[in-house]
């Protein structure tokens, strides 16, 4: 599917406003990150994420571990605005890029020409995968804390079931994950090192307990965003990929493959189907 007229089908984009009704917190629903990301979120995201600043924290990390594993044919399945399929298809990987989110398909599709890129698109739901795409990846990455928009495990389940389908027979999938476990054990404490790196931008949990980590993201201007996200446990999500068929899974933290358990800010799964 083609982006070009994303704009025209999608009431999505239209929305002025994020809606959560009169108990935000009730909000604990897999579909609502389409509402969430409304037009005026996602023109606003690269502020929030700082492209030259992430690229120098996560170095060349997901490309070293993809090249390690002799891996090419790379889906996006977050894009997002595009940053991480950008990257990879700069240093020679062959990317489709999805998002389930029409506004964030469309700005990662004008990201990339600004980069003299064409990016070859498909908006899809993740739990619907296999439905709009065809062929099958040597790597799937779902990067940015994405995965934690599914509320309901059966959700999980599904995505994942979706992922391990689209991936060879020896495909990898890399899926990272906020450190909910020290957020949730010891309080909030990210050092906003890595992925949501614009310095002028907080962002910052308004309320978290264990089916539900809410955070708010304040923006110079005055503007604020909130995004209602489940909040994954580190184990449990190794456990989900394991049942999901996966053989080997790596945790990396912040990158590195030490580390004690509360220090890293993100989770790195990097899962194998052999
Ligand atoms: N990967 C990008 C990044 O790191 O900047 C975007 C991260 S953003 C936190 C999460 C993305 O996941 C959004 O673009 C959202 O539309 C997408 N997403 C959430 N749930 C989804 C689903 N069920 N299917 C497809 N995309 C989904």
């Amino acid at each position: 599917m083609d982006t070009v007229d994303f704009r025209e089908r999608n009431s999505e984009l239209v929305t002025e406003e994020q809606h959560y009704g009169e108990d935000p917190i009730a909000v604990r629903d897999s579909d609502h990150y389409r509402a969430e990301y409304i037009q005026t979120f996602v023109e606003k995201w690269d502020e929030l994420i700082d492209w030259d600043a992430r690229a120098q924290s996560e170095g060349q990390f997901f490309i070293d571990v993809l090249k390690a594993r002799g891996k090419t044919r790379i889906l996006d399945a977050a894009c997002g605005t595009g940053f991480h399929s950008v990257q990879l298809i700069k240093a020679g990987f062959d990317v489709t890029s999805v998002d389930g989110s029409a506004a964030m398909v469309a700005k990662a599709f004008e990201n990339a020409k600004d980069h003299h890129i064409i990016l070859r698109t498909c908006h899809a739901d993740w739990r619907f995968l296999n439905k709009e795409l065809h062929g099958k990846y040597d790597a799937i990455i779902c990067l940015g804390n994405s995965f934690t928009h599914l509320h309901e495990e059966q959700d999980r389940r599904r995505a994942l079931a979706e992922f391990y389908a689209a991936l060879k027979h020896d495909g990898v999938l890399i899926i990272d994950q906020r450190n909910y476990d020290a957020m949730m054990d010891h309080g909030y404490s990210s050092a906003h090192k890595y992925y949501y790196c614009g310095d002028k931008v907080v962002a910052e949990p308004e309320h978290v307990d264990e089916g539900l980590a809410r955070f708010r993201y304040s923006f110079p201007d005055g503007s604020e965003y909130k995004l209602n996200m489940f909040p994954i446990r580190k184990n449990y999500m190794r456990r989900l990929l394991t049942e999901a068929g996966f053989q080997h899974i790596r945790t990396y933290g912040d990158f590195q493959e030490t580390y004690q358990e509360d220090d890293p800010d993100f989770f790195i799964h990097v899962a194998s189907k052999s």
